[in-house]
């Protein structure tokens, strides 16, 4: 199948699609949430949502996971079974729900010189021996991360194009 493009009638009603931008989608896994404010879509005037190419979520996804989240700081887990989660900064252990409460990280990003930013929403803890404000757990992050941004598109109905 060919890809869309702006101009091009909506599979799915015939109507011309445009190139716009979609002001916030938001998903939940876990106890992270992402949300996306202006990512660039191609929409139907009865709003049927597609991404501007097929790759854009891959893209995203491996972006995140690869640049994003190891760019803050969180903590190191270490046991099997019962994981434990050491600070990032000096290695004391992390105690659990240790009250740094939420905080949201913002990024930058652009999508075939398209601007839009993503917001990571997640627990933050504080370490009780040198201060560091940080994620428990940075394999946590990258487990709820994939679950999250499916959540997000699947939630604002965005189908691939073409
Ligand atoms: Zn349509
Ligand atoms: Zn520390």
């Amino acid at each position: 199948m060919k890809p869309i493009a702006a101009g091009e009638p909506c599979p799915l009603c015939n109507q011309p699609l445009a190139a716009r931008r979609l002001a916030s989608i938001a998903g939940d896994e876990g106890e992270l949430r992402i949300t996306l404010r202006g990512i660039p879509v191609l929409q139907c005037p009865v709003d049927h949502t597609y991404f501007t190419k097929r790759r854009f979520p891959v893209w995203l996804h491996t972006r995140l996971i690869e640049v994003d989240a190891p760019s803050l700081a969180a903590g190191v887990a270490s046991g099997l079974l019962f994981k434990r989660y050491a600070c990032v900064s000096c290695g004391k252990r992390l105690a659990t729900g240790s009250g740094g409460g939420r905080r949201d990280f913002g990024f930058e990003l652009a999508f075939d010189e398209q601007p839009f930013r993503m917001e990571l929403s997640m627990p933050v803890c504080v370490c009780t021996g040198c201060g560091t404000e940080q994620a428990r757990s940075g394999e946590e992050l990258r487990n709820l991360a994939p679950s999250a941004l499916v959540h997000a598109f699947k939630g604002a109905g965005i189908k691939a194009p073409g």
